[in-house]
């Protein structure tokens, strides 16, 4: 593995590098800087962002050009606002040590005469949008007439919107004998048309295949009714107790309206789309961006740039239109060398273009199912321990804890637990508890019976599910785990299967006859010097009914239409069908919705966001 030395950078890069904290180049960095620096070549690089492809550029761009000098020398383009701030920001962050460099953003929604006097102090890199460049350009703002560098960057996604006019116009007045390097995330043949137009013998690299998605983003989808698909989104939110989110909707109107509906619902959620003003949208992505905001409701247009690095999951909750656009919303995930989860909330209508998502992005997605109440239940249960358990003491509670212990003197230690854990248990439990199946089977479009998550359709249900006290934080994905168990337990391929990976701690099924030798394995396992301990889960897994009877698809159809389940007893109608598990909000407690109210409304946002790990 090459280091950023021997990639040829100079000194003061060198620096700024160890500033950053970077202590490999990623591939596409490894690939790219070594052609940049050595050659006069133009350049073709397929990569995804979050791979860090700006310093693929940013490095050997700023190393090649005169700083000295005051004229511009490297254009970089790029789709949106947002992106050309972020390449800016990162670039004059790589460029910190080069003493005189002057990078400009030069992008709509601002004032055209600051911009243009900034340029005018002498920049040596402008980094611009289509739209506003050709407008400078067209008011004699700026020269670029001396360009030797230009940067196409998320080219496949400045042709999407329309921008192919816009940049031939721009390339029309840079010389000739330039550079230009072109990254795209995907090769649609637009791409591959401009490629051919404006560049000569350009090398070509690719980090991954063609089009394909990051291999550190798996891909799952859900099959529900359509009118379950709301339902369906909180549950997936509520079993990822830590989940920091981009949801995608097709339409702008779909997009304000399930933002409204999360945020009336008590999760921490804002919506981004065109119709809002730029105002707005900054306010919303600075939210977003300090982690207040956990589910970020948006539109693939407004979406686009958004650079944010440590998103866990996306979730489509409709397919995009054009499928291949599936790509640029899974590659928001699993950003700077990090996983993550690309989810898909699909009808029976729509499970099709799962297949034609599989073969543009060149992998497989996994089918799950909804989790049940119980199972969110659980979840819930086991990460608020997780929490308390990894929480420091804070010690101003010492001066108060003779009250306390007076107020406890009659409890036990098991008591006390049970009645700390069921403040939030119970909110969730009362919600959840005749929540119904929201999974439906695929019926002729059954895809991989043999598969997790599959398993139970067709009616196979005598099954046991396990909790066990290992997770992702012990280096397991649900392949390693399966693979893990079926080594230790000497199982044959198909007998662990529903395995689902938390952060701490997992759950898997076998088939019911298996349960005795499962249990008897985990009395006294020990796995790298920790016991394992493995018990029998409450629920089933994914759809399973808590009274572990699953019942048929269509009653629960029914079901859904007659509010059995409803919290408000409601009569059906339109208003009350629509907010089916909204009506009573698990994040509420008990029935004192306005204490909680005002609870929450203190806090400002919801305190789960202000607790998480990872920031
Ligand atoms: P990009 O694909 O350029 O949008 O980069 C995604 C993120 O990865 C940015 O936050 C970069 O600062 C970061 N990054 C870029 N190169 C590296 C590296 N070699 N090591 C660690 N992080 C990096």
């Amino acid at each position: 593995m090459s280091t950023f030395q021997d990639l040829g950078l100079n000194d003061d890069l060198l620096q700024a590098i160890t500033d950053l904290g970077f202590t490999k180049p990623s591939e596409v960095q490894a690939k790219a800087i070594p052609i940049l620096l050595e050659s006069e070549t133009d350049l073709v690089a397929l990569a995804q962002t979050g791979t860090g492809k700006t310093a693929a550029f940013g490095f050997p761009m700023l190393q090649k050009i005169d700083i000295d000098s005051r004229t511009t020398q490297g254009l970089i383009l790029s789709p949106t606002r947002e992106l050309c701030l972020q390449i800016t920001n990162e670039m004059k962050l790589y460029g910190k040590y080069c003493k005189g460099l002057n990078v400009v953003a030069v992008y709509g929604g601002s004032s055209i005469t600051d911009q243009a006097r900034e340029i005018k102090r002498g920049a040596q890199i402008i980094v611009a949008t289509p739209g506003r460049m050709k407008d400078m350009i067209s008011r004699r703002l700026v020269d670029i007439s001396k360009i030797q560098y230009s940067v196409l960057d998320e080219a496949d996604e400045m042709l999407n919107m329309g921008f192919k006019e816009d940049i031939t116009d721009i390339l029309s007045h840079t010389p000739e004998d330039k550079n230009t390097w072109l990254f795209s995330a995907t090769m649609p043949r637009e791409v591959a048309t401009i490629a051919k137009k404006f560049m000569k013998n350009p090398q070509e690299i690719t980090v991954g295949n063609k089009n394909e998605s990051t291999s550190n983003v798996s891909h799952e989808y859900y099959l529900v009714n359509s009118r379950d698909r709301y339902s369906a989104l909180k549950r997936l939110a509520d079993a990822n107790p830590d989940i920091f989110s981009v949801i995608f909707c097709r339409t702008k109107r779909d997009t304000q309206k399930v933002a409204e509906q999360l945020i009336e619902d008590g999760y921490s959620a804002g919506a981004l789309h065109g119709d809002l003003s730029q105002n707005q949208r900054d306010l919303v992505m600075k939210s977003f961006r300090n982690q207040q905001i956990q589910m970020l409701v948006a539109t693939d247009v407004a979406a686009r740039g958004i650079d944010v690095d440590d998103i866990t999951h996306v979730i489509n909750y409709q397919l995009p239109d054009e499928i291949e656009t599936y790509t640029h919303r899974s590659g928001r995930t699993g950003r700077a060398g990090k996983t993550g989860v690309s989810m898909v909330i699909v009808s029976k209508s729509e499970v099709r273009k799962i297949k034609s998502i599989e073969r543009i992005i060149n992998k497989a997605f996994e089918k799950k199912e909804i989790p049940d109440g119980m199972e969110i239940c659980e979840v819930q249960l086991m990460s608020l321990a997780n929490k308390i358990h990894n929480t420091e003491i804070n010690h101003e509670i010492d001066k108060y804890l003779t009250s306390i212990n007076e107020l406890f003197a009659d409890s036990t230690k098991d008591e006390l637990i049970k009645k700390f854990f069921s403040v939030e248990f119970t909110r969730f439990y009362n919600y959840y508890q005749k929540s119904k199946n929201l999974n439906i089977a695929e019926g002729s479009f059954d895809r991989e019976s043999g598969r997790d998550g599959g398993r139970d359709f067709g009616g196979k249900s005598d099954s046991t599910r396990y909790f066990i006290n290992v997770g992702s934080k012990d280096g397991f994905d649900w392949m390693k785990l399966k693979d893990f168990l079926k080594e230790i337990l000497e199982l044959g391929r198909d007998d662990v299967f529903k395995v689902e990976v938390k952060e701490s701690f997992s759950f898997f099924n076998t088939e019911n006859e298996l349960k005795e030798k499962v249990l008897a394995f985990f009395t006294d396992f020990k796995h790298e010097g920790r016991f394992v301990n493995v018990e029998e889960s409450q629920n089933r897994g994914g759809g399973g009914r808590r009274d572990g009877k699953r019942s048929g698809g269509r009653r629960d159809d029914k079901r859904g239409g007659g509010r059995r389940d409803d919290k408000n007893g409601g009569s059906g109608n339109r208003s009350e069908r629509r907010r089916s598990e909204g009506s009573s909000k698990p994040r509420r407690s008990g029935s004192d919705s306005n204490s909680d109210k005002s609870r929450r409304s203190d806090s400002g946002s919801r305190p789960s966001v202000a607790r998480r790990s990872r920031r």
